[in-house]
């Protein structure tokens, strides 16, 4: 039997997909959990991390993900509004008044510090969201990560690619040897995606037979084209025929890796918030096919 073995070329795989609610999580997790290679685990939906629900790690560190943004000090401030002029992004804001600043709409870019001939602009720091990191896995085998974004708060890129640059188990060069990254990536195709595929050896797209299947899919592989990154796709919940899907990815020359089977037991067992390849004894095949089907 064909399993992850550690000769694998691809070594940062992510799970992505155009739209959420297509099983992309399902495969993330029942992937690491039948890897037969050390792996690591990144939830980097930080609007919505799910992982967790389904492996239940033990998280032993957490870390707060701050961006700096600016802050002005209003007794040198002579209200120019040159700052305001320079940022194209709407962060701040001068209306003949101390400069308001929007730290959400902040691009961290600096500009406003440099064009200030007053001096009255200082970096501080603002708290987006939190790292939480530990182990999962029957043995604690699987080296786990996720981000979370903070309530109210609209930076999700900053906390996964610091997700990213601290992946677990980074400090420990013995402890990479070998080691495949899995990262289930946000939904969609926006910044939040392209940070979290940004890098990986392998995208693998999760999609489902159907027309919006489709014109999600399509939406994905443009930008993937863009980012130059190699994609595969996995079909799931293939009922009657999966064509719709197959004879895209052959114009695409896009391999299809697996498809999952509609089948009502993986359906509970994702809603009961199990391990599929726990609950559904012969899905296990499903994955170790997988596994043995990316390069
Ligand atoms: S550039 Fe400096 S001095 Fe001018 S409005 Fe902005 S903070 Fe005030
Ligand atoms: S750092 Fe850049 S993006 Fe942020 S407020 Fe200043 S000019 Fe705008």
């Amino acid at each position: 039997m064909s399993m992850a073995t550690g000769n694998k070329k691809t070594r940062i795989i992510a799970i992505a997909s155009g739209k959420g609610g297509t099983g992309k999580t399902t495969v993330a997790v029942n992937l690491a959990m039948t890897a037969t290679v050390p792996v690591r685990l990144l939830d980097c939906d930080v609007e919505e991390p799910n992982c967790h629900l389904f492996v239940k790690p033990v998280i032993h560190k957490k870390s707060d993900v701050c961006v700096l943004v600016p802050e002005v000090d209003e007794s040198l401030c002579n209200v120019c509004g040159e700052c305001a002029d320079f940022c194209r992004f709407g962060a701040i804001v001068s209306l003949k008044t101390k400069p308001l600043v929007f730290p959400d709409l902040c691009h961290g870019c600096g500009g406003c510090f440099h064009v200030c001939s007053r001096e009255a602009i200082r970096e501080v720091p603002y708290e987006v969201g939190v790292i939480e990191s530990g182990m999962c896995g029957k043995n604690s085998q699987i080296l786990f990560a996720q981000g979370r974004l903070n309530v109210g708060r609209a930076k999700s890129p900053p906390i996964i690619r610091q997700l990213k640059r601290e992946l677990p188990g980074q400090s420990d060069p013995p402890a990479r040897q070998g080691i495949i990254t899995i990262i289930d990536a946000p939904p969609g195709t926006s910044c939040p995606f392209v940070s979290a595929v940004s890098g990986c050896d392998l995208v693998l797209l999760v999609t489902e037979p159907t027309p919006f299947g489709l014109h999600d899919m399509k939406l994905a592989v443009e930008s993937l084209k863009q980012l130059a990154l190699p994609v595969g796709a996995v079909i799931n919940r293939v009922a009657g025929g999966s064509e719709i899907i197959t004879q895209y990815c052959q114009s695409e020359k896009i391999p299809v890796y697996l498809e999952i089977p509609d089948d009502r037991r993986i359906a509970e067992a994702y809603s009961c918030g199990r391990i599929v390849t726990d609950a559904v004894a012969d899905s296990k095949g499903l994955f170790e096919r997988l596994w043995a089907a990316i390069p």
